[in-house]
């Protein structure tokens, strides 16, 4: 669906309760955790889902409400007061067309500039959830680049600490331009440490060769060892792949399966008939 497409009523009154820096000092990126709450009793979404953020911003004609979208980072809060969405979001810039030059993104840098106790408006839930097999032998290959780890935050969060005793192999693989740009996993805080002593979990990391300049993430390199159980978990049919980030992770996973599988044709091929199943679900913008 396009961006225009999404509806921007009804939209709801949210107040920011907390926003963090959740990247380390010396990165180049900023990015930022903030959590709202909704200003009624009742907002349901799912993790995988999407909210927009509606901001006032310059358009061709003058001035507009722009929406964009931005993935939910946690479990739903449950019971109590009223419901609370945390999001992740990274300060950007664009390039104009025309002048080539960059200017501030608008409503990254609104949100990320808002404090608590301002409030702001936001539409949605939008987008398929990434659902949890009932299968608890089910295999998760979790794949997030950049801020595409915001929903496999939460979604382990969910497998282990709600569903508990999950026995298919999870593996995360979180690719970031460097390894001060690793979300959650850094020095500040690792949140997916708590599941590091899970038998059935394991992280892996992709990071830029030459984080400064526009490479890709070098996936292959991180996954040169682990080729084998990787292949293997994508042969198995109780298999699920879930992928979030920025369109260019897209092609950079073809070329690294397809180099897996052996030729390009046979991951085309593998890749149809996951997402034909419904075990290959993608989140990306
Ligand atoms: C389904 C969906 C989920 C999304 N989830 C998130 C999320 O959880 N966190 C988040 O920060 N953004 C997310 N985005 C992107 C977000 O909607 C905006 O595009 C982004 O915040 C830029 O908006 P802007 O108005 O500041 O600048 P714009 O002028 O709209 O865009 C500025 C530039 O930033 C690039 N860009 C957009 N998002 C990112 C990003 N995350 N990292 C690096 N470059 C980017 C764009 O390609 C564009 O070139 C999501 C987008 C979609 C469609």
């Amino acid at each position: 669906m396009r961006l225009e497409d999404y509806p921007k009523d009804p939209r709801f009154a949210a107040t920011v309760l907390k926003s963090e820096l959740i990247t380390d000092d010396g990165a180049d990126a900023e990015v930022r955790e903030l959590v709202l709450e909704v200003n009624r009793d009742e907002f349901n979404f799912e993790i995988g889902q999407s909210i927009g953020v509606l901001v006032e911003g310059p358009t061709e004609f003058g001035s507009a409400l722009r929406q964009r979208l931005y993935t939910v980072a946690d479990t739903p809060s449950a019971g109590g007061t009223k419901p609370q969405i945390t999001l992740v979001v990274r300060r950007c810039d664009y390039i104009d067309d025309y002048s080539g030059e960059q200017y501030p993104g608008v409503n990254s840098n609104f949100i990320c500039d808002r404090k608590p106790g301002d409030e702001l408006f936001i539409t949605g839930p939008f987008g398929l959830p990434f659902t949890v097999p009932e299968d608890k032998k089910a295999n998760l290959m979790l794949i997030g680049l950049g801020t595409g780890i915001a929903p496999f935050r939460a979604f382990l969060k969910h497998i282990y600490q709600d569903v508990g005793d999950w026995e298919g192999k999870v593996r995360l693989l979180y690719g970031a331009k460097s390894g001060l740009e690793l979300l959650y996993m850094n020095d500040k805080r690792d949140d997916f440490s708590l599941y590091y002593d899970e038998d059935t979990f394991e992280a892996i990391q992709a990071l830029s060769p030459r984080p400064n300049w526009a490479d890709p993430i070098a996936w292959d390199y991180a996954i040169e060892e682990r080729g084998g159980d990787i292949l293997s978990i994508l042969d198995d049919e109780h298999t699920y792949v879930y992928v979030a980030g920025l369109v260019p992770i897209r092609d950079s996973l073809d070329k690294l399966f397809g180099n897996l599988l052996g030729s390009p044709d046979a991951w085309a091929k593998r890749k149809a008939e996951l997402k034909e199943a419904g075990r290959w679900v993608e989140l990306l913008y």
